[in-house]
């Protein structure tokens, strides 16, 4: 079945526990690039009438019978001693690995100090992108494990991405992304020019080969929307859409524009030979 939509409840006939009637009629949403279930709480209850939970991953709130707000729900935060537990640099995850094949191991070791980028083993060698915002605090870890030759992502026989808080098993943990590597624009000046790209992996080897810019990362092609970007909103920005992706983002960025932002969409990837999705490191590698 094909998907348009990022979330959607899931449709097998699985239900789980409400987290308002305690009754096991409650039907979670499933993320569609990954097939893991969101967040515990994320749902609709199939008791419609009687209580009518409802609580859409997209907005942190739940709504009731009538489809009013009835709780915003805080997002939830890691604490700073995550960064230090999982920073082990005697194992190196399989993404290190291949970028100190790639790259001078001072300028790896910088990118590793500059984005946390950190080790589990969750599954063997595996990474963590930790997500920290500019108030330097963290609001999720994203783990996921790649080829230590190709520096490509494993995606058989199942796509390995997951998160440090289903690692932690912190079932009430509600995630609110932001963009990866956010807290690095504390340390540049409103003239200075921000780059996004789609990829943690492509931001981290760009910050490499191009340090004179800031490189920071949506997570997904979907996350390139105003709640992730607004907090750039003053800056000169470019984004670096995949290839195939120019023509939303370009499109939300004549959007924002509109609203004061300052976001140049690059098309460069477009017109060049590449596979469909391709990003600027396999362009520039
Ligand atoms: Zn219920």
């Amino acid at each position: 079945m094909k998907h348009n939509y990022k979330y959607s409840l899931d449709r097998s006939s699985r239900k789980f526990i409400c987290p308002n009637c305690h009754k096991k009629t409650f039907v979670k949403f499933i993320d569609n690039e990954t097939n893991l279930y969101l967040n515990s709480s994320d749902g609709r209850c199939d008791r419609e009438s009687k209580c009518g939970y409802f609580k859409k991953p997209t907005s942190n709130c739940i709504t009731n019978i009538n489809n009013c707000i009835t709780e915003v729900i805080q997002p939830s935060y890691h604490n700073r001693k995550v960064l230090q537990e999982y920073c082990n640099t005697k194992q190196q995850s399989n993404f290190i690995s291949y970028l100190l094949r790639n790259f001078e191991p001072k300028m790896v070791s910088q990118a590793i100090d500059m984005y946390h980028i950190g080790t589990t083993n969750y599954w063997y060698g595996a990474t963590i992108f930790w997500l920290i915002d500019t108030k330097n605090v963290i609001r999720g870890g994203k783990i996921m494990l790649y080829n230590c030759n190709t520096g490509k992502r494993v995606k058989k026989p199942f796509n390995h991405v997951s998160w440090i808080h289903k690692q932690l098993k912190l079932n009430n943990f509600v995630l609110q992304q932001c963009l990866f590597g956010l807290h690095l624009i504390n340390s540049i000046s409103k003239s200075d020019t921000i780059c996004i790209v789609e990829s943690e992996k492509t931001a981290i080897i760009m910050s490499i080969m191009i340090p004179n810019f800031i490189w920071l990362a949506t997570g997904s092609k979907t996350g390139f929307k105003e709640k992730m970007l607004k907090s750039i909103k003053e800056f000169n920005v470019i984004a670096y859409p995949d290839k195939t992706v120019y023509s939303n983002w370009n499109k939300e960025a004549i959007l924002l524009n509109k609203q004061g932002y300052k976001i140049e969409c690059s098309n460069l990837l477009e017109s060049i030979e590449l596979e469909n999705g391709g990003d600027l490191v396999d362009f520039l590698l």
